[in-house]
């Protein structure tokens, strides 16, 4: 299913009215917008085998509502009205055939309503509706990757009734949304004398499994034990052969905060299900680590590696990083000032016992108490990822693979871990028989040649722009490792990592190549020999090419190509000129040195050439097919082509 652009951005936006708006009364009907129905049809097909998870999505989201009343209380402690005490319930009418999940938590105005139920407003629909392809078992898992909340219900239900009061308004404030998840649903505003949000399912025909006290706690037990609150439902009774509910409460989960249990009395299962519910992903995480910290500052912190990116992993206004706690109250999603940019993948809790309650974003930014809370994360989670390096080379290559372009900025913004994060590096190679990234520094580094002091490396904007770059004949042809760079972020790495466990790190196609001990007394006379003799040749094309070029010089980089381009060891990398100037950024333009192959059969056809219109010719194709060959574009193509069919017609015919 490909949509059209303004569909999409319709998506955003995603309900059009057919009624009345604002704060009327009257009860008014909205259409679902043509590709929401398309989404809840293919999400009530590819969730079928997996139905019980409604459940957790519908707790999960009234546990977020409980989080952010208690959160807004702490200002505003008005909010708890006569009912301070927090919890879910969830209750089942087996003669209506019904399941109701309710909570006091925050509540829904009319207006919120309309804007978070009935819409898929999520940074990041844009680039899922883009990856679905039809195929319902890969869209599927797309579907799980993209979260599926509130729309859920509709899995088991063919009516959903939801009704809300946001708590600090008064109950005739109470508003109904209702929906048979198809066309439309219709708003209505009602009284609600206690305050939060109320659920019903009206089961599809067939799911009666659901209405059973002991299938319901179970799926609770499975999914939602670690809910920090408690989710209460009726005790049952036995009468006649069937459960009746009784009067008395009974709470169904452990609602202990996860994190704050110890180590041993925690399941893998329970922290993979607490994963789901504090990252808002079905897919299980790559690794976690749990700690209890003490001394200066103490906290607690359950960090997660997701096992995929994220559809909003490059957008700037993406949510659900980590989560704030302070004595277990909820504080704020998403504290940035918690984790930096390049571990922004990662997701969890950390919970201090230090930080006021009524901590903010501006208090975090400039609180030592939290750099050093930061600092001590940032170990945690480069510490998971060594150790997943060193033993599941398998998760670190899915890992790598996911996440591999994002830890690439690390470099440049984390100074202090700087020699940790190039050990979690992962390159392509000359020297592996893959496009992937899978070569270490270190193991790099085990293969130097002997005498080899720098770390050889190339940088271009595509894989085979990088691999087949005449720059690398020589190392090729001595078997000197050159690391291929072929991703933006690349040249933002190669500026910032200039040495790995004291070698230095060095483009082939920056600065004058000095091979130092890796050529013998022969090779050096040899090319001294080389310069003395082509001494007229490059002057001629120097003054030639004028100034298209900063140099003409003879290479011995070459062993096939008859010439190459490089720029000044302090220079911009043409490709990261060619990248800036393509994202409509000034760059300096940076003239290139013109290295000529003096061993090449051309260098010796020009050198004979006594024709100086032709001779201009030579130069200037030599010069333009060295720019083509590192994927650079010519500024008149016109006349490339018009020098290069010249040329040709003077071959002799067969
Ligand atoms: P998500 O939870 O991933 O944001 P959902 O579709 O599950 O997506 O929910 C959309 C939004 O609706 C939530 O972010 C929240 O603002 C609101 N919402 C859902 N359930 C509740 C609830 N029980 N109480 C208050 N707000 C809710």
């Amino acid at each position: 299913m490909k949509l059209p652009d303004t569909a999409l951005i319709w998506l955003t936006l995603v309900c059009q009215s057919t009624g009345e708006h604002g704060m009327s009364a009257t009860k008014e009907t909205l259409g679902f917008q043509a590709e929401v129905k398309q989404l809840l049809q293919l999400m009530i097909h590819s969730l079928y085998s997996n139905k019980d998870i409604f459940l957790r999505e519908l707790i999960s989201n009234a546990s977020d509502a409980t989080d952010k009343l208690r959160f807004e209380a702490l200002a505003d402690p008005a909010l708890f009205e006569t009912d301070p005490e927090l919890k879910i319930r969830v209750a089942f009418d087996r003669e209506a055939r019904t399941l109701t999940i309710s909570d006091n938590g925050i509540g829904m105005s009319r207006q919120e309503v309309i804007e978070h139920i009935g819409t898929i407003a999520k940074s990041g629909t844009r680039e899922f509706f883009s990856q679905l392809s039809g195929d319902q078992k890969k869209d599927a898992a797309l579907i799980g990757q993209f979260g599926v909340g509130f729309y859920s219900a509709f899995i088991v239900a063919d009516r959903v009734t939801l009704t809300t009061r946001r708590a600090g308004l008064t109950a005739e404030h109470g508003v109904r949304w209702e929906s048979e998840g198809a066309g439309d649903y219709t708003l209505e505003t009602v009284e609600k004398p206690g305050r939060g949000t109320e659920i019903v399912l009206h089961l599809r025909d067939g799911e009666d499994g659901f209405l059973s006290d002991y299938k319901i706690k179970s799926v609770i037990r499975t999914y939602s034990d670690h809910i920090t609150l408690p989710i209460v439902m009726k005790k049952t009774e036995w009468k006649d052969g069937v459960e009746v509910p009784t009067e008395e409460d009974e709470t169904v989960n452990k609602a202990s905060a996860l994190w704050a249990r110890a180590k041993k009395d925690i399941s893998d299962d329970e922290y993979r299900e607490f994963y789901k519910h504090v990252a808002h992903d079905h897919e299980p995480p790559l690794a976690w680590s749990h700690n209890r910290v003490e001394g200066k500052q103490d906290y607690i912190s359950l960090l997660y590696v997701p096992s995929h990116a994220p559809f909003d992993l490059y957008d700037r206004e993406r949510r659900h990083g980590i989560k704030l706690y302070v004595r277990r109250v909820f504080i704020m999603d998403d504290a940035e000032q918690l984790m930096p940019a390049y571990l922004r993948f990662a997701r969890g809790v950390i919970d201090s016992a230090d930080l006021p309650l009524n901590v903010s974003r501006e208090i975090l930014q400039s609180s030592r108490d939290i750099d050093a809370i930061k600092a001590g994360s940032v170990k945690k989670v480069l510490g998971m990822l060594e150790d997943m390096a060193a033993n599941q080379p398998e998760q670190y290559a899915t890992f790598w693979k996911e996440f591999g372009r994002v830890l690439k900025e690390g470099p440049g913004e984390d100074f202090a871990n700087r020699e940790k994060i190039a050990g979690l590096l992962r390159f392509a190679s000359t020297h592996a028989d893959t496009d992937s990234q899978i070569v270490s520094l270190k193991e790099y580094i085990g293969r130097m040649k002997d005498g080899q002091t720098a770390i050889y490396t190339i940088t271009a904007d595509s894989f085979a722009a990088a691999k087949h770059s005449p720059h690398l004949e020589i190392f090729r042809k001595k078997g000197i490792e050159v690391l291929l760079l072929s991703e933006r972020v690349d040249e933002w790495l190669v500026s910032n990592l200039t040495e790995f466990e004291g070698k230095p790190l060095k483009s082939v196609a920056k600065g004058s190549l000095d091979l130092g001990a890796l050529e013998d007394e022969a090779e050096k006379n040899a090319h001294k020999d080389a310069e003395e003799a082509m001494k007229p040749l490059i002057e001629r094309i120097k003054t030639t090419l004028g100034e298209r070029v900063k140099d003409v010089r003879v290479t011995h980089r070459l062993t096939d190509s008859p010439a190459c381009l490089v720029t000044g060891e302090g220079d911009m990398s043409a490709n990261l000129e060619r990248l800036l100037k393509a994202a409509g950024q000034t760059a300096p333009t940076v003239k290139p040195t013109l290295e000529i192959n003096p061993a090449h059969a051309l260098a010796t056809r020009m050198n004979a050439e006594s024709d100086e219109d032709r001779f201009k010719d030579w130069a200037n194709l030599l010069f333009e097919q060295a720019l083509l060959a590192e994927g650079g574009q010519l500024d008149d193509p016109a006349s490339f082509v018009r020098r290069l069919n010249g040329l040709l017609a003077m071959l002799p015919t067969p």
